[in-house]
């Protein structure tokens, strides 16, 4: 039972910045995708019954150990299956590394960026774990993690970034964010470059779905899908300081 809980509230998304359409969810075992009734209108009467009662069975289940919270504002955060913001709560500063893959002259725009989140918050709720080749596994393994990809980009050419969250309940548990050299080019420092892209206004953005952001099209947010070359975006709008205030 417990399994099945822990299944059903467990997912995974990756956000990708850019030109492209938004990643498709991934979460898991989605209990909405468990209660459709046209399933199981196209089988035979017996397998009907049966199926019928699995079903109800499994929901009685998933109804039982759901937590018993009353459903919150998104304040533009990912919700969960039962409608509650999913953030790293109270395990706060979220640790990040720095990958060595990444160029040491934007290290102070992450450094910003992060400073930047955690004075909208009014506390630590970024921290800066170090520069490190101790994590190079890209995928989950339990360590947050910036890298810098400059050899090969597996996903869209036009996506400059993506985050992949994992969390389980309403709890993240793991972010990490891929830097796309491949395709674009960056700056850091104060003067914009054309034809490159603004380093800190991107990983702001990133980081902002760290915390547990989606995006947001509404005033100067920094969660707005599209950066443009030489565009400096470089602190959270009030409208952003408001929603991550919401959770944290
Ligand atoms: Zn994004």
């Amino acid at each position: 039972m417990n399994h099945l809980c822990d299944q059903r509230v467990m997912g995974a998304k990756r956000f990708a910045k850019g030109f492209g359409t938004r990643a498709v969810s991934t979460l898991l075992n989605d209990p909405s995708r468990l209660s459709g009734g046209s399933v199981v209108g196209r089988r035979n009467k017996p397998f009907k019954w049966i199926l019928m009662g699995a079903v109800m069975a499994l929901g009685l289940l998933v109804q039982a150990c759901a937590p018993q919270q009353a459903p919150q504002e998104s304040c533009n955060f990912m919700m969960s299956s039962d409608q509650q913001r999913i953030s790293w709560g109270p395990q706060t500063p979220a640790v990040l590394y720095v990958d060595s893959s990444v160029p040491a002259e934007f290290f102070d725009s992450i450094r910003s960026a992060v400073e930047h989140w955690n004075q909208s918050v009014g506390r630590e709720v970024l921290k800066i774990g170090g520069w490190t080749n101790s994590y190079p596994n890209e995928n989950q393994d339990g360590v947050n993690v910036i890298y810098w990809r400059k050899n090969s980009w597996p996903d869209n050419k036009d996506k400059q970034a993506v985050t992949t969250i994992y969390w389980a309940a309403d709890r993240l548990f793991e972010a990490d964010i891929r830097i796309n050299d491949v395709n674009f080019d960056y700056f850091s420092g104060p003067t914009p470059i054309a034809n490159r892209v603004d380093f800190e206004s991107l990983i702001l953005h990133e980081l902002g779905h760290v915390l547990g952001l989606s995006h947001q099209e509404v005033g100067a947010s920094v969660m707005a899908m599209r950066l443009e070359n030489a565009v400096l975006r470089r602190t959270p709008s009030q409208k952003d300081i408001n929603d991550v205030k919401c959770e944290y």
